[in-house]
């Protein structure tokens, strides 16, 4: 089975507030597995369910300890600032420096359906942050100041014109 295509900026699932997932089965394996593949492929340590475009609470994740994946997941606590570059598979070649909480506390499902909490530090708090940020539908454009988002927008417009993949549509190009 093929590798998902990663959803990128301006397609309209990555701004939708994703729903819980129902039923931790054999379908979510699957599931998991294939976006793994495209995570691993990309190459990115994290990828949110709507990145493939599924509009639920789950994410898989590898930062060197191991393919993983949290479901559900809710961040109870967050303690400190951390500054750190970050990027975004749904917005190619781009990073920020970005301050976010340096360590949180973490609660979620594991691929077996059984409660997980973590608490994490650094990159590992840093990559729950942003996986949970898209099932929030929010993506790091947010936390950007304006000259920086019409900056970002107008590199990804480039793009999209030089890889010819711009919309047909007689309205042009659609970025928000
Ligand atoms: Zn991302």
């Amino acid at each position: 089975m093929a590798a998902y295509d990663i959803r990128v900026f301006g397609d309209p699932v990555l701004k939708r507030v994703a729903e819980d997932v129902t039923d931790i089965d054999g379908d979510l394996v699957d599931v998991c597995n294939r976006m793994l593949d495209a995570m691993y492929e990309a190459p990115g340590i994290g990828l949110a369910a709507p990145q493939v475009g599924i509009s639920r609470r789950f994410f898989v994740f590898d930062f060197g300890a191991g393919p993983d994946v949290l479901i559900n997941p809710v961040i109870t606590e967050f303690d400190g600032e951390w500054e750190m570059d970050e990027g975004c598979l749904s917005v190619p070649g781009l990073s920020w420096t970005i301050t976010r909480p340096k360590r949180i506390h973490i609660v979620g499902y594991d691929i077996d359906g059984n409660e997980r909490t973590i608490e994490a530090d650094e990159l590992e708090a840093r990559l729950y942050q942003h996986e949970l940020d898209h099932l929030d539908g929010k993506l790091l454009l947010e936390y950007l100041d304006d000259d920086q988002v019409k900056e970002a927008k107008r590199i990804l417009r480039e793009r999209l014109l030089a890889s010819g993949a711009a919309p047909q549509r007689s309205g042009g190009l659609q970025l928000p």
